[in-house]
């Protein structure tokens, strides 16, 4: 599967429109996929059930960034499902530890605790700051504030949509939950006119990726710090989409020199083959959970735990973050330079990158490069996001540039 093919014609073909059909009638329409159905992949390649190959250019939001059936990844999945799937937390086993040590050392903290999707792991901090706030930093029961920020992606659960400002997330799915305080992303003043002695945590995404990978100013991370610090609030970044060497270090905060109380990660942690997330953090914080306080049946079982250990090894060496970092540089390059009549704007860091075009929209900007070989997802509006495996080749990453200025132009 590595040479294209030329020019994929996505959407045709009678298995994709029976496909689609089924889809459609029996799936509730949460989604709006492109018209493509895929079939298998391979590295940073997948193929739909026409035999058409895309280079995708999503990698599930960042969950596949090691590429599809990485060997090692599919190794350690297999060798796992040959002993043992799931004990529950009921019980100890050989992988749990193992993984929770490792996971902690990468992120140069002390305590894991493991869960499966990425708006469970945000949930837990929640649930940590809170829990901290009343019982470390003392505040009145019930009137903890967690701040969040404009333009935020935590995930879909009810407490989570109860902060953000996405009118489609967010309308019809009331009450919400109280006790948090939303203010504008990458504005230090606005974050400081925010804060006070009852503000547990601040919950912010070192580049809000949903929101169209937007990079805040330079600073911005370690002032968030500096106001955790003089009001005695957690820091809490949610690393998910981030993190794990998409931005060409093994964390976002890392480009700042900053270090939260607590990493949120999800996504690439299950390798692309099962739903692994945690929370990172501290004895000191993570200590305030007591046993039957918090949980999960499948949080830190053997496959996820084993899937985890090997994607912790691929990021130990610092080779994934160094080809982030050297094929981002050049992404980045490639992208500035396309003719102004047709991008406005190209932001992120690392193999990780907005686009916003000037003349189409992002749905159709993605409909057209789909049909090119390409696939991408367009976020709010014009934008479209790239976010390729970080296995990628430089040849195929060039691929999908030349793809893209022939498709857009
Ligand atoms: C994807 C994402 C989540 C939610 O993860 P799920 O696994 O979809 O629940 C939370 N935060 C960020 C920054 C994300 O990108």
């Amino acid at each position: 599967m590595n040479t294209p093919t030329g020019e994929a014609a996505a959407g045709s073909g009678t298995r994709t429109a029976a496909l689609r059909a089924m889809t459609t009638a029996h799936s509730a329409h949460n989604y709006h996929p492109l018209p493509v159905v895929i079939a298998d992949g391979e590295g940073a390649w997948v193929r739909d059930v026409e035999g058409h190959r895309y280079l995708d250019m999503l990698a599930a939001y960042s969950a596949v960034n090691f590429g599809h059936r990485h060997p090692r990844l599919i190794a350690a999945a297999q060798r796992q499902l040959d002993r043992v799937t799931l004990v529950s937390r009921a019980f100890d086993h050989d992988q749990f530890g193992p993984f929770c040590a490792e996971l902690a050392t990468l992120a140069g903290m002390e305590m894991v605790l493991p869960m499966n999707t990425g708006a469970e792991a945000v949930e837990t901090a929640i649930k940590t700051a809170r829990k901290w706030g009343y019982q470390v930093k003392g505040v009145p029961a019930d009137e903890a504030v967690i701040i969040a920020f404009e333009g935020n992606f935590h995930g879909r659960t009810t407490t989570i949509v109860s902060f953000s400002t996405d009118p489609l997330a967010r309308e019809g799915f009331g009450p919400y939950t109280p006790g948090f305080r939303v203010v504008p992303y990458g504005d230090a003043a606005a974050l400081a006119g925010a804060m006070d002695e009852k503000v547990v945590g601040v919950l912010v995404e070192p580049i809000q990726g949903e929101a169209g990978v937007i990079v805040p100013p330079p600073g911005y991370l370690g002032q968030v710090r500096e106001l955790c610090d003089r009001y005695g609030a957690l820091m809490m970044a949610d690393e998910i989409q981030s993190g794990l060497g998409r931005t060409g270090t093994t964390f976002a905060c890392e480009h700042e020199n900053v270090v939260p109380d607590i990493y949120i990660l999800g996504k690439a942690l299950g390798g692309g083959i099962v739903p692994v997330s945690a929370v990172v953090s501290s004895a000191a914080i993570l200590g305030v959970f007591q046993p039957g306080q918090h949980g999960s049946t499948f949080g830190g079982n053997p496959l996820g735990c084993a899937v985890g250990r090997e994607v912790i090894a691929l990021l130990a060496t610092g080779e994934m973050q160094e080809r982030s970092a050297k094929l981002g540089t050049h992404l980045h390059s490639r992208l500035s330079a396309l003719p102004r009549q047709m991008v406005a704007q190209v932001r992120g860091r690392g193999l990780w990158a907005g686009v916003e075009f000037t003349a189409i929209g992002g749905r159709e900007a993605c409909e057209r490069l789909a049909r090119h070989g390409v696939l991408a997802k367009d976020t709010h509006g014009t934008t479209i996001r790239l976010a390729p495996p970080l296995i990628i080749s430089e040849a195929d990453l060039d691929w999908a540039l030349d793809r893209i200025a022939e498709a857009l132009s």
